[in-house]
């Protein structure tokens, strides 16, 4: 693979494909180091592992321009899309790993288990397969190999074959670590590679990238069984409510559709704002969009992959054909696209329904609440989406109508970096979860425990069988979950009641698990 950098089509490398057999001897390196690992407190591996933070924090402007030369992103976009996003993480899951990985009790009923208490614990799957995207190769490859990591598990990472030099940077980084050796294991290639890091048989997937990518991907995971978590595309929705801040809505949407040149999963696809300030978001629109600089160093880079033109240019193209106006012609020096907004759409045009996933900003007016959050919702994919009002409990009311897996009102893009917020789509988007207490817990399975400390010679359940304990096990059904209140289902049981009397008593030790149970639960 010979890798070209966006920005001015300089090489930056040739790279060769992990022949399969190579990927299985990585997997079972990984596999046996991570053996090792799971066995260390969770508080000690999140500690090793964030100590990235003094490699990045060291490194950054040289990271930065890598991302630059490989993806064709402004530093600022490196610095605050997979960085920054990046840093927090690592720092959240340093502080909060062990609580959300700790064993939780969980109450358990004198009457059915007498001195037993019950848990739910985590353990890791063993070697997690984590295959990324170009558009943010560092953030989107480290996030989940650190929480992989964090929750006790071996990984083997594949970047996108356009991000290759970011892979290497990334098994630089971690080499840095006081890791067991073998723990982490960079694979290098495309499609056809991503199929046999499957194929080899690791514990899990954690893919992001395209639809069509996913869905193969799971269709492959499904041969061995494995879990493949799935974080796909978005088209996603900003909803401008009549009484919005305009200037801050306006700035929110240029920022939203136009960072990093629209390649972002997050990005802002679909403009709807009521029709009473349509026109004057609009008049706004074009005034900022136009004071946009698009250059190396400055607002708006270039295109990560050349491939993307071509969609950028069908959807502009389909939407003038069905009569939409624009802020100006799709230009393009280099993979420097100029940035369009365009308005007079509507969901029969591609660009309101398939991702653009480049600099392209359409804009519909709807009438009221209802067919706002209609139009939304007219969508294939579920991912980020966002309101805006200065009324915050209708905006809040209407958010929770849309059907996406995270939504932000006033806010625009940035709550995917919240590092305590479970992160992840529905429909189109996938169902994973990255991110916040749920993306640390997709790393590892549940394991329930119950333990008994009865000192009894049989249970309730046990044999012997017959006609006898079927009428009393009966009763016993009824009291607990029949009809009537409790005392009546306690008088018309009572002879099937005494004859569990055997097996009751009073535990303190249950007492005490049942109590701890109770106590409210922290909030990550
Ligand atoms: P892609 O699906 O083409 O490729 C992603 C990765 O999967 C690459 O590493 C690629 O080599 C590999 N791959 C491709 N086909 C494969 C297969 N059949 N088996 C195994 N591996 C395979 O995606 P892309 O073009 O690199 O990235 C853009 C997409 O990623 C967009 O749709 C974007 O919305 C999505 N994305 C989603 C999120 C999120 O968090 N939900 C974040 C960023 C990007």
């Amino acid at each position: 693979m010979h890798i070209i950098s966006p920005l001015d089509q300089a090489p930056l490398g040739q790279y060769t494909a992990t022949p399969a057999a190579e990927i299985h001897s990585k997997l079972a390196a990984a596999r046996q180091a991570a053996g090792e690992w799971a066995q260390i407190p969770v508080q000690t591996r999140a500690a090793k592992v964030a100590a990235l933070n003094r490699l990045l924090s060291k490194n950054t402007d040289r990271i930065c321009q890598t991302l630059g030369l490989c993806g064709g992103k402004v530093p600022c976009d490196a610095l605050l899309g997979d960085l920054f996003p990046l840093m927090a993480q690592l720092e959240y899951y340093r502080k909060h790993a062990k609580n959300i990985l700790a064993p939780k009790r969980v109450f358990t009923s004198p009457l059915m288990f007498p001195d037993a208490a019950a848990a739910m614990e985590r353990k890791p799957f063993g070697v997690a397969a984590v295959i990324s995207p170009w558009n943010y190769p560092l953030q989107l490859t480290l996030t989940p190999i650190i929480t992989a990591l964090i929750a006790g598990n071996g990984v083997i990472y594949k970047t996108s074959e356009l991000s290759a030099p970011v892979g290497d940077l990334i098994t630089e980084l971690l080499a840095e670590l006081q890791l067991p050796p073998g723990l982490t294991q960079q694979i290098t290639g495309g499609r056809e590679t991503g199929q046999a890091m499957i194929d080899a048989g690791p514990d899990m997937v954690f893919f992001t990238g395209g639809l069509a990518a996913g869905r193969a991907i799971m269709q492959r995971a499904a041969q061995h069984p494995i879990p493949a978590l799935l974080e796909l595309g978005g088209k996603d929705a900003m909803l401008v409510l009549e009484d919005a801040d305009l200037q801050r809505a306006c700035n929110a949407a240029l920022y939203g559709a136009f960072n990093n040149s629209g390649q972002v999963c997050v990005g802002i696809e679909r403009l709807y704002a009521h029709r009473d300030c349509h026109d004057a978001l609009l008049a706004k629109l074009l005034d900022g969009v136009a004071k946009l600089k698009v250059a190396p160093d400055q607002d708006v880079g270039a295109l990560g992959n050349p491939a993307q033109w071509a969609i950028i240019e069908e959807h502009y193209a389909d939407a003038v054909a069905q009569g939409a106006q624009t802020s100006g012609p799709l230009q393009r020096d280099g993979l420097f696209v100029k940035p369009v907004v365009l308005w007079n759409v509507h969901h029969g045009m591609k660009i309101m329904r398939e991702e653009s996933f480049g600099p392209l900003l359409p804009i519909m007016a709807f009438a009221d609440a209802d067919e706002a959050v209609r139009l939304a919702n007219d969508s294939a994919f579920g991912l980020n989406a966002s309101v805006w009002s200065r009324n915050i409990p209708a905006a809040e009311r209407l958010a929770r109508q849309l059907q996406v897996g995270n939504w932000a009102v006033n806010d625009v893009v940035r709550n995917i970096g919240h590092p305590g917020l479970g992160f992840g789509g529905v429909k189109h988007s996938g169902f994973g979860r990255y991110h916040g207490a749920e993306g640390l817990l997709a790393f590892s399975y549940p394991v329930s425990s119950l333990t008994s400390r009865s000192r009894s010679e049989v249970e309730a359940n046990w044999f012997p069988y017959g006609a006898e304990r079927y009428a009393q096990l009966r009763g016993f059904l009824d009291f607990m979950y029949g009809e009537g209140p409790i005392k009546q289902r306690f008088l018309r049981n009572r002879v099937a009641l005494q004859s569990f009397r055997r097996y009751s008593g009073i535990y303190p030790r249950q007492i005490w698990h049942n109590l701890r149970a109770l106590l409210p639960k922290r909030v990550y």
